[in-house]
């Protein structure tokens, strides 16, 4: 069931995101943001409606950073309230035709204000990139001063796309710098509004993309995208007790199920095309179609028009069979095959692997050969 506008809950998709998974400084520099073991539960609960969001705390029965998520369920307008004369007036950056209304807090040192402008910058470029064009025409950003050192976001389509991103105002400029939350709450723009129930896709596809957009324009080295993928997979694998995606809206089947299930439609795609096109140009069918956080879409509309810019069924075909039944996936087996192989805090690759071509594939802009 859909929120009737003006309700104080929007009814199009709401999403507070905090990937529990390592974040690395590109210069080589750990930084645990959140811990990959600490128990701590995602904000991002994938869900438009109260309800569903209640459900997925019980389900989850986390507290900690679903706080934020609590809190957006109690006044997701607040980003919508009127201007603050306080703080200076939005910074309009424009990219690719787009242009992006940075809210900045007021009383932010001239280093810091430049290393969030180069962070939102960067991290557009990277969607630019993957995605062909920015996705939609105009967002506002309202970056907030945060307590702490955690980085959050939360990213709205109506009544128009929207983020709040609070910055821990001990989050290190290096960690600031690096962080995977833009590129993650820019990935949501990039997908219509599926109603309820399947916020795995979303949150698979930000958790999958995010971390490929980025090494794609060389901010973030590829073993960490591999050795982010090999840690991470295993808890998105269905336990006992598992409906599928769409009946099992846990944490790690949210984002880790969603992120396996998007691997799982590159790889298929690659395979058929002789590793040349993958979920990169299926999605690009998406945006090129009009479709955006902006916009919403049944997810069988999503899957086929993704499938329609890739041509044939690999999407709809996987979400036949992930979406209502258990599917695990022998992560051992696959990582040997695309030569990815566990080493230290890292990986390494076997370029004689069976399939070795496609994780190359997969990290590769579509115009590089
Ligand atoms: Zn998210």
């Amino acid at each position: 069931m859909l929120i009737p506008r003006g309700n104080g809950l929007p009814r199009q998709g709401q999403w507070s995101c905090q990937n529990v998974r390592r974040l690395r400084a590109a210069h080589g520099s750990a930084t645990e943001l959140f811990p990959r073991d600490s128990g701590v539960t995602p904000a991002c609960g994938g869900a438009s409606a109260g309800a569903e969001r209640r459900r997925l705390l019980a389900a989850v029965g986390g507290v900690g950073v679903w706080m934020l998520g609590l809190q957006a369920a109690a006044g997701p307008d607040s980003s919508a309230a009127a201007p603050d004369p306080a703080r200076p007036a939005p910074v309009l950056l424009h990219k690719n035709g787009s242009t992006l209304a940075v809210d900045l807090p007021a009383a932010l040192p001239a280093a810091r204000r430049a290393i969030l402008l180069a962070w939102i910058e960067e991290s557009a470029d990277a969607i630019i990139a993957y995605f062909g064009r920015f996705p939609v025409g105009r967002v506002a950003i309202r970056i907030e001063a945060a307590p702490g050192r955690e980085i959050h976001g939360t990213t709205y389509g109506e009544p128009s796309a929207r983020m709040i991103v609070p910055v821990g105002r001990e989050a290190r400029d290096e960690v600031l710098r690096h962080s995977w939350v833009m590129t993650h709450e820019m990935v949501h723009l990039a997908i219509p509004y599926m109603g309820e129930g399947h916020g795995w896709l979303h949150e698979g596809l930000a958790s999958y993309v995010e971390p490929i957009a980025r090494a794609r324009i060389g901010v973030l080295p590829v073993e960490s995208v591999w050795r982010d993928l090999v840690d991470g997979m295993p808890k998105g694998l269905p336990v006992a007790g598992d409906r599928g995606l769409d009946g099992t809206p846990t944490w790690g089947r949210t984002y880790w199920g969603g992120a396996l299930f998007c691997l799982m439609a590159d790889l298929e795609m690659r395979t058929l095309s002789d590793t040349r096109r993958g979920l990169q140009q299926a999605l690009r069918a998406i945006t090129g179609a009009g479709g955006n956080l902006e916009s919403e879409w049944p997810i069988e509309r999503v899957l086929s028009v993704a499938d329609a810019g890739f041509g044939g069924s690999v999407l709809s075909g996987l979400y036949h069979r992930m979406g209502n039944d258990p599917v695990t996936v022998d992560l051992e087996a696959l990582w040997k095959d695309l030569g990815v192989i566990r080493a230290g805090d890292s990986v390494r690759f076997d370029e004689q692997a069976p399939r070795a071509a496609l994780r190359r594939a997969i990290m590769q802009a579509p115009d590089a050969g």
